[in-house]
């Protein structure tokens, strides 16, 4: 022993070119060994049907885009960046984060030198570079202890409310703090057997205990991974790299209803899913940063995004057994799902792990997604879960009969007849698009735009502009139809199908290629969706269009005239699903001023929905109303007028203030009615 060294850190430093005195470990490599093969058979056995269940689940490209998926990995895995919004509370977990990964080769070091206890490993420069670990390893070892420890805190003295308080975490946090003390423990045995040869024995003791607490912890934590929710620990990254990088309106595509094989349409089975949704379930860390910004959630509608995940993983995990089984898929009635599955059936889920009323609570307003640290999605799989509802079981809430017939023979959701489409535009000398003498842009008003009596004032005042400003511009008339965006939030994909083929057709018959839209809905629709429809169109919304003009001195502002407080309100469609934050805000600092401009704690990416999304303004609410929480969340700037770019934003807040009383004191504004 007294020659031995090494090149790893761990017993490389030869103390003031002192003697090692290390306990005779030799005996040790069979335990060790014995105690990896038994952990290691009991990980994999946990693992391989999780494993083998998203292998055979329904195929969907998750492939593309590799470089954004590399500098997501970067900056949201391995940078942590959605921790750090959360103060303490995400500084604790990037650092127990971070500190995993440094001390992950301080753990291989552990079981190499319990297998390889004389080995000599060098390399030149290894002992520089096991110093330089040694010291950046034991300052994580203490920080990851603190974390541990301050982690255990939160757990049993303030609980925050968004956290599930299990015994499972306990147990995992406690298994950590073991895993950084016995580290320190063991660098301690062996700095005292150097510096105090007397007390020998106790040392060797104290390595021993140490040493075997060490990786006895860390194997449990192992065996343990697979079946809690630390598998996240194992999947986290891989799912940030697979998450959502294409914005393509929720990551909602077109089904094939042609397809004669297929007796089933959306998801009424967790099968159903496809395989990265199913990854989605085995990611969650119960964390609940989703629920706390979840507007459903907030106004007591019976949806928490992160109930639904951990509902939807445990169903998964439990009907796993019956989806690898041969038998239950002999048994399956069912012809292979499109995208090729392989897996057998198991039970419904809607009504038994899912209740409708969840389903339908959901807005799509993604203030979940935005949140949620490892990229989980909700939005497609909310849709999915319509779709099954709608087109499979032919279930959906009362109130969606008439608007879904509305849309199918009006192509609006409201009734009112197709031919009325045009009637906003009389008296207003605006042109009809000519496919013969095209202008430079389509203006496509959209359904409120068109019919509703609030809603032709603000197409009123886009027009105002446009046309002040110089804009070349035309519309459809009573050639327009929805977009087709309440029908696909809402689970009627067949309908949507019709109504975004028909426009399609509508598009490409009459050469348009530049579009102006006022509706986020539509907006999203256009940019994300209809290119499945053979139309790539440039669709601008008006606040972007708006905004360009300010800057290029196109359009006159009055700004400084008034001394009116304006608050922006964010849609979710602009803002969170499409990332347009600056336009509406240049266009009322040129039209108010910039210090009259307003923010609240909750805009941008946290901005509230108002509950009109998803199809939420055709159905009935229950419990508060999202747009009341809302206001009250705007009238925190005490405003005199809320600035909105959508015109369901618009209806929707408006009718909170009339609750309220706060009507006549403060005044919902387009963007466009600012100017
Ligand atoms: S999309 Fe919005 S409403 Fe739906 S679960 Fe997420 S936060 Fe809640
Ligand atoms: S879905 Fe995401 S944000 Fe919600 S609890 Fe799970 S990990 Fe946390």
């Amino acid at each position: 022993m007294n020659s031995l060294w090494y090149a790893f850190p761990l017993l490389n430093i030869q103390l003031e070119g002192k003697e090692f005195m290390f306990p005779d470990v030799s005996q040790w490599p069979p335990y060790v060994l014995g105690a990896m093969i038994i952990a290691g058979v009991a990980f994999f056995a946990a693992l391989w049907p999780k494993l083998n269940v998203l292998r055979k689940a329904m195929h969907e490209n998750r492939w593309d885009r590799l470089c954004d998926r590399f500098r997501n990995t970067l900056w949201i895995a391995f940078g942590q960046s959605k921790m750090f919004k959360d103060g303490s509370a995400g500084w604790m977990h990037a650092l127990i984060f971070w500190g995993f990964l440094i001390l992950l080769f301080r753990a291989l070091h552990f079981f190499y030198i319990g297998l390889f206890p004389y080995a000599v490993i060098g390399f030149p420069g290894s002992e520089v570079i096991g110093g330089v670990y040694t010291w950046i390893k034991n300052v994580v070892v203490i920080l990851v202890a603190l974390a541990c420890i301050y982690a255990l805190y939160r757990r049993l003295v303030t609980k925050p409310k968004r956290l599930n308080l299990s015994l499972e975490g306990i147990v995992i946090l406690v298994l950590i703090l073991l895993i950084m003390t016995t580290d320190i423990g063991f660098e301690g045995a062996r700095y005292g057997m150097d510096q105090f040869p007397e007390r020998k024995v106790l040392y060797e003791d104290a390595l021993f205990i140490n040493y075997w607490t060490h990786i006895l912890s860390i194997l449990v934590f192992l065996v343990l991974l697979p079946r809690t929710k630390h598998f996240h620990i194992i999947t986290s990254i891989p799912n940030v790299f697979l998450g959502n990088v294409t914005q393509t309106g929720n990551q909602l595509h077109r089904l094939d209803f042609e397809d004669e094989s297929k007796e089933t349409f959306g998801v009424t089975r967790i099968e159903e899913f496809s395989w990265k949704k199913l990854l989605d379930f085995h990611t969650c860390t119960e964390c609940g940063r989703c629920d706390v910004f979840c507007p459903a959630l907030n106004s007591d509608k019976p949806l928490s995004p992160k109930q639904f995940t951990i509902d939807l993983r445990d169903h998964l995990n439990a009907q796993t057994p019956s989806l690898l089984s041969d038998k239950k898929k002999e048994e399956s009635p069912r012809p292979p799902l499109q995208g090729g599955h392989k897996i057998g059936s198991s039970v419904t889920l809607m009504g038994g792990a899912i209740q409708d009323a969840t389903v339908w609570a959901c807005t799509t307003c993604g203030a979940c997604e935005e949140e949620c640290p490892v990229m989980i999605e909700f939005v497609n799989k909310m849709v999915d879960l319509r779709r099954g509802l709608v087109l499979t079981e032919d279930r959906y809430p009362k109130e969606l009969g008439e608007a879904f017939k509305s849309l199918e023979t009006h192509s609006n959701p409201w009734g009112f007849p197709g031919t009325q489409r045009e009637a906003w535009a009389e008296g207003l000398d605006i042109k009809q698009w000519d496919k013969n003498n095209p202008t430079e842009y389509l203006y496509f008003v959209g359904c409120n735009g068109s019919f509703d009596n609030r809603g032709k004032k603000i197409s009123e005042s886009v027009v105002r502009a446009l046309k002040k400003a110089g804009v070349d511009f035309s519309i459809l008339g009573n050639r327009e139809g929805c977009t087709g965006d309440p029908a696909r939030r809402l689970g009627n994909e067949y309908l949507f199908d019709m109504l975004a083929s028909q426009n399609a057709e509508t598009f490409k018959e009459q050469g348009v290629i530049k579009v102006i839209v006022h509706c986020p809905h539509c907006f999203n629709s256009f940019k994300h969706e209809y290119p499945e429809f053979g139309v790539k169109l440039e669709v601008i919304h008006h606040s972007e269009l708006l905004a360009d003009l300010i800057k290029e001195n196109k359009l006159p502002t009055i700004g400084g005239a008034t001394n009116e407080t304006v608050v922006v309100h964010d849609s979710c469609y602009m803002g969170r699903h499409n990332k347009v934050y600056e336009a509406p805000r240049d266009i009322l600092k040129a039209a108010v001023s910039p210090d009259a401009v307003k923010e609240v704690e909750t805009s941008r990416e946290r901005g509230t929905c108002c509950g009109a999304g998803g199809g939420g303004f055709l159905m009935e609410e229950t419990g508060t109303r999202i747009s009341h929480n809302r206001v009250d969340e705007l009238m925190q700037a005490n405003p005199d007028t809320i600035a909105v770019s959508c015109p369901f934003c618009v209806l929707m807040l408006e009718d909170a203030l009339k609750a309220k009383n706060l009507a006549d004191r403060v005044k919902v504004k387009d963007i466009s009615e600012m100017i």
